[in-house]
C-alpha cells in the first residue's frame, strides 16, 4: 500500500489534524495530545465515546513528565520496559487537556518502539494521544491496509508494515493502593511481578456507588467482528459439536488441525497459526477474526488457550470480548 510520507504525517500532527501510525502493538489514530480541538477530531472520527480515555503516547521520561507525574516506581518500570507495550495510569498533570482523559484525573502514557513512531515523536517534541484506529467497537487494526478500510484515503496513514504484537499494550494501574492489571497484553503480570518484587492485582476494581469506574472503556464489549461469536472453554467442546452446519465457521488455534476438523465437519474452518505459537496467534488474532466475518456465516465458534501465561492472558481477553455468547 502507497502510505502517507513521514514529513506529511509530521505536518499533518504539527498543524492539528489526525494521523494514522503504526505501533508495535496495533495501528494508531494519532494527535496532538496538548491540543484539545485535536482530540476532539480523534473522538469524531472514531465515534468513540467521550467517557472513554485515550493513551498518550510519548518518546521518553522527559515526555511523559510533560502529562503524567511519574513516581518512583513508575520511573522503575519506564527504565525497564519502555520502549514499549507497557501502558501505566498516573496521576495527570493540568497542562492535558480533560478531554483525552475523559475527565478523569489519572492519564494512560506509554512509550512505543516502534521506529517510524518514535520518529514522529521526535520530530514533533510533543506528546501524542493516540487509540487504536478503529472506529468504536470494531476490532483494531494491525496493517495499514485494514486502516485505510476503515477510514478511506482521506486520513493520512503511515504505512510501517505488520504489527509486531498484534494485540494492544498492557495497561498497568499505579494510582491505587496496590498496581493493578486493568487490560493484559504483551508484557505479562508474572514479569512485571517478577520485576517488581510485590503482587499485582488483575481486573477493574471495583468500584463504590457513585464512584466514577476505574477504566470505562474497559467494562465494553468490544474487539469484536460483525458475526456473533461463541467462546468455548476448550477447543475439546468445538471437536464435540454434532449439530454444525455449513452456516458455521471455525477458528482452530493452528493449521495443522484444519484437515481433522474438515473431515467430520461441514463447517468452514479459519487458523489463527501456522506454529500454534502464542506470539503468532496474537499477531494474526484480528485479521483472522475480520476474514472469517468475509465468509458471511451465522456463527464463529473459537475457544480459549489453555494455559494463562505470557500473552495468553490477553489473547484469551479478547476473544471474551469479541464473544457474544459462550
Ligand atoms: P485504546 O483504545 O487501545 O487506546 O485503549 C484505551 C483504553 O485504555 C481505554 O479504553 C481505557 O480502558 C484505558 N485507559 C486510558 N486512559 C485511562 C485512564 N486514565 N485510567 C484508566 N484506564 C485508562
Ligand atoms: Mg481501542
Amino acid at each position: 500500500m502507497r502510505g502517507a510520507s513521514l514529513r506529511g504525517c509530521i505536518d499533518a500532527l504539527l498543524g492539528g489534524d489526525i494521523v494514522a501510525l503504526p505501533t508495535e502493538t496495533v495501528y494508531g489514530l494519532a494527535c496532538l495530545a496538548l491540543e484539545e480541538q485535536a482530540v476532539d477530531k480523534v473522538f469524531q472520527l472514531k465515534k468513540r465515546p467521550s467517557d472513554n480515555p485515550l493513551i498518550v503516547h510519548v518518546l521518553d521520561l522527559d515526555q511523559a513528565q510533560m502529562v503524567a507525574v511519574l513516581n518512583p516506581i513508575a520511573k522503575l518500570l519506564c527504565n525497564e520496559f519502555w520502549p514499549g507495550p507497557l501502558t501505566l495510569i498516573l496521576p495527570k498533570r493540568d497542562e492535558l487537556p480533560g478531554n483525552v482523559t475523559a475527565g478523569l484525573e489519572t492519564v494512560a502514557v506509554r512509550s512505543p518502539s516502534h521506529a517510524l513512531f518514535r520518529t514522529v515523536l521526535k520530530e514533533v517534541g510533543q506528546p501524542l494521544a493516540a487509540p487504536s484506529a478503529n472506529p468504536h467497537s470494531k476490532l483494531s487494526p494491525t496493517n495499514a491496509k485494514e486502516v485505510l478500510e476503515f477510514f478511506g484515503s482521506e486520513l493520512p496513514i503511515l504505512d510501517g508494515g505488520k504489527c509486531t504484537f498484534g494485540v494492544e499494550s498492557t495497561v498497568l494501574d499505579l494510582t491505587s493502593e496496590k498496581p493493578s492489571i486493568l487490560r493484559p497484553g504483551p508484557i505479562a503480570k508474572d514479569t512485571l511481578e517478577e520485576f517488581l518484587g510485590i503482587e499485582i492485582l488483575s481486573g477493574l476494581p471495583r468500584t463504590k456507588k457513585g464512584e466514577p469506574q476505574k477504566s470505562p472503556g474497559l467494562s465494553l464489549k468490544h474487539y469484536a467482528p460483525e458475526t456473533s461469536v461463541r467462546l468455548y472453554s476448550c477447543f475439546d467442546e468445538i471437536l464435540g459439536l454434532e449439530d454444525l452446519t455449513s452456516d458455521d465457521l471455525i477458528i482452530a488455534p493452528h493449521d495443522g488441525m484444519i484437515p481433522l476438523i474438515q473431515s467430520s465437519s461441514p463447517a468452514k474452518v479459519l487458523s489463527f497459526s501456522k506454529t500454534d505459537e502464542p506470539e503468532e496467534i496474537a499477531r494474526n488474532l484480528y485479521a483472522t477474526l475480520r476474514a472469517a466475518d468475509f465468509f458471511e456465516k451465522k456463527l464463529i465458534h473459537v475457544a480459549l488457550l489453555r494455559d494463562t501465561n505470557g500473552i495468553i492472558a490477553a489473547i484469551n481477553d479478547r476473544l471474551r470480548r469479541a464473544s457474544t455468547l459462550s
